[in-house]
């Protein structure tokens, strides 16, 4: 499966009448940024449509989406405008690439128990929902088997216990799909289930929804991060300085006051951000914005995004170049995911 758009699957306790009450949206906070996420642009006439651009179509296995913020920062009339490449299908996407799989991080065989996965020592990975607001063409997990990690509610007292027993961990990292396409209800309430863990101090959240639905940023959220136990980190995911709009920022503004920890990954992708000088700007804009740059990855070779990938050396000679001209905080480290490894791998 690939990141599930049009149906909601979370994480359920294990109590239905809560369920119902965790998913119930009658906050108006909460309407407005579903509406956006309902109203999203779904197939490629329309989105060129939008953008003044000529009618054409093709076959992609993995469908579009562009939420209307999003949208509103791509340039209209450009075919080579960085934000649309992320987001729209083309016919190099059904070619096949030798070395280009559809589980190219083989992610199944970590799993712990459904629903959690843990590669790396002291942190795991929950994945909390399928759905996305966006889908990017170079995502990894567009061919994820999200129906056999979806935690339902027998899975979720299993994940607690698992968590319970084991005091290595310290960390819960929330994933997906996009973990903030669940309810501020939703999230509270798995928040608040991992406080009761004593020895979890951290709860990492990564996302695309702050830089594509800035609006996802409500006051509850802030709220529910700000007064938790836990330290919040937020990994954003942002790939292009044209993606940073002033609703952005003012976003993260809100949410470093609450003191949470704010990191930009980014995934180097040819064609949209393999360039010193735009991935240098970028740094620059999001330390503006109050985030520091954390990693840059290397594309995962996952079947349908071939066309986006960048060669090792070119990758280095970027990484030189940014070095050369900015501070050390501002060089995100350069990383690919290598199965089996303790950690990310420097390339
Ligand atoms: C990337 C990743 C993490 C987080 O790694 P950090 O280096 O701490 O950012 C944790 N678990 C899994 C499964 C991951 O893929
Ligand atoms: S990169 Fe993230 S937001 Fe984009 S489709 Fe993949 S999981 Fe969803």
């Amino acid at each position: 499966m690939i990141p599930l758009t049009d149906v909601s699957l979370q994480v359920l306790s294990t109590n239905p009448a809560l369920d119902r009450a965790l998913d119930s949206d009658l906050d108006p906070e909460q309407a407005s940024w579903q509406k956006i996420v309902n109203e999203s642009i779904r197939d490629i006439s329309a989105l060129l449509q939008a953008l003044g651009l000529p009618d054409q179509s093709h076959y992609s296995n993995f469908p579009i989406l562009v939420p209307g913020p999003y949208l509103s920062r791509i340039e209209r009339g450009n075919p080579n405008d960085p934000l649309l490449r992320q987001v729209i299908s083309t016919v190099q996407e059904v070619r096949d690439v030798p070395g280009y799989i559809e589980q190219p991080l083989n992610e199944s065989t970590f799993a712990k128990t459904s629903g959690l996965i843990q590669k790396y020592h002291g942190r795991v990975l929950l994945i909390v929902t399928g759905s996305c607001a966006i889908n990017c063409r170079y995502c990894f997990r567009r061919h994820f088997p999200y129906q056999d990690f979806q935690p339902t509610s027998k899975d979720w007292q299993r994940i607690i216990d698992a968590l319970m027993n084991d005091t290595s961990i310290n960390e819960v990292i929330l994933s997906g799909g996009d973990p903030l396409m669940m309810s501020d209800k939703r999230l509270k309430w798995i928040v608040q289930q991992v406080e009761t863990i004593p020895h979890i101090d951290t709860i990492r959240i990564h996302s695309r929804l702050p830089v594509v639905i800035p609006q996802r940023i409500t006051k509850t959220l802030i709220e529910i991060l700000a007064e938790s136990r836990l330290k919040a980190v937020l990994v954003t995911h942002i790939n292009h300085p044209q993606e940073l709009d002033e609703t952005v920022s003012n976003a993260m503004l809100a949410l470093q006051r609450a003191d949470v920890l704010l990191l930009n990954q980014s995934v180097l992708l040819k064609d949209v951000n393999n360039d010193a000088e735009i991935l240098s700007t970028l740094s620059k804009q999001l330390f503006k914005a109050n985030i520091l740059p954390y990693y840059l990855h290397a594309l995962d070779p996952v079947a349908g995004a071939a066309h986006f990938d960048v060669s090792g050396k070119e990758a280095e000679e970027i990484m030189s170049v940014m070095r050369a001209s900015l501070p050390g905080y501002l060089v995100p480290k350069l990383v690919k995911e290598v199965p089996g490894q303790p950690s990310k791998s420097p390339l």
